[in-house]
């Protein structure tokens, strides 16, 4: 049976990938500061702990797995990334835990490392037309990200390949761009836009209006969390390190992304476009390198994952009563 480390196992992610990995006959420890909200876990074992803290780090890594998935981040959707409230936490938290996992995972030998960076290592420069962004691996240098969680990422990818080079950690880095679905955070201020559109629509009443940031026509691309569990999956079972894109292409404005779930609802809602924190102008996964080294890309259209996702977040709001 093989073993597998999940780090962020009580996040939306991580608890999704333990549910996968358990499914797929692996033996699953998670590890989090808490436990996946929306349901239990499907781990064996789960330690609440702090990944900040380097004795919980050998504690849980005391075994070489065969795979450790580190996904513990201190993140949130735009309104935690981009007001720069949370700079200073999201760099020390996000890097501690990254430091603290690289050296553990190189002293105990892990059989694989997954790391999960972020299409927000990519320059903004690339990003100011909203029709045309430009998001190719090999585009996030010369590097000047727009948040600082951007620059963590970027410097948490540099450190395991560093470590990948001088002390054989066998590592695979994926850039995520955007992840949704059923059993992510819809409120609270860490929820990104796919989740925050849902409970804005689920909670209007027919016949009123939801508020979304900026003028609306700020560009970005979906994946929905299966087809993301699959993408790991597949880089995972190669020999590539990456870093990978592992994103959609299908790109949309956030006024269409509101739209649709409007749509999906069936209710009959306006759209009230108010200043807030967006980021970038355009952003859109580039597959053409997971294309062409795992002969992959996402198969289901965005709207598939926002009808799941819109039914979930519904369900959520109708029980709030
Ligand atoms: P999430 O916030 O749901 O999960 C992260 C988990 O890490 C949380 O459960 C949190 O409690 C845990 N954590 C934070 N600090 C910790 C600490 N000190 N010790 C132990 N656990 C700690 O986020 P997610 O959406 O599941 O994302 C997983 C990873 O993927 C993150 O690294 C994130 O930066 C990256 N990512 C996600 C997306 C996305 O769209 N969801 C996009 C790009 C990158």
């Amino acid at each position: 049976m093989k073993k597998a480390l999940i780090l962020g196992a009580g996040g939306f992610i991580g608890s999704h990938l333990a549910r996968f990995l358990r499914q797929r006959g692996y033996f699953v420890r998670g590890v989090d500061l808490k436990y996946p909200e929306f349901s239990d876990t499907m781990a064996h074992e789960f330690v609440i702990g702090d990944l900040r803290d380097p004795l919980l780090c050998s504690q849980v890594l005391d075994i070489p797995f065969d795979e450790v998935y580190q996904l513990a981040a201190d993140m949130g959707g735009a309104a935690y990334i981009f007001t720069g409230e949370h700079d200073a936490d999201v760099m020390h938290n996000s890097a501690l835990i990254n430091i603290n996992i690289s050296y553990q995972a190189a002293l105990v030998k892990a059989g694989k490392i997954f790391y999960s960076s972020s299409a927000c290592v990519y320059p903004e420069y690339n990003q100011t037309d909203p029709d045309n962004p430009k998001c190719a691996e090999e585009s996030a240098y010369p590097a000047m990200p727009d948040s600082e969680y951007g620059w963590e990422k970027l410097f948490s990818e540099h450190l395991y390949r560093a470590f990948s080079r001088n002390y054989g950690l066998n590592v695979r880095i994926a850039r995520f761009h955007n992840i949704f679905g059923p059993e992510g955070t819809y409120d609270g201020g860490r929820e990104k836009a796919p989740a925050a559109l849902c409970r804005k629509v689920a909670r209007a009443r027919n016949g009123s209006s939801i508020e979304v940031w900026g003028d609306g026509l700020q560009t970005r691309s979906f994946l929905y969390i299966d087809e993301c569990l699959d993408g790991i999956r597949r880089l995972m079972d190669s020999d590539f390190p990456g870093p990978l894109n592992i994103g959609s292409e299908e790109m949309i404005s956030i006024n269409r992304l509101a739209e649709m779930v409007i749509d999906i609802s069936g209710k009959n809602i306006e759209i009230h476009n108010i200043p807030g924190p967006e980021g970038v102008r355009g952003r859109n996964s580039d597959n053409k390198l997971i294309r062409k080294v795992l002969q992959w890309e996402p198969s289901l259209p965005l709207r598939h994952g926002m009808e799941i996702t819109y039914r979930w977040i519904a369900a959520m709001v109708e029980k709030e009563g």
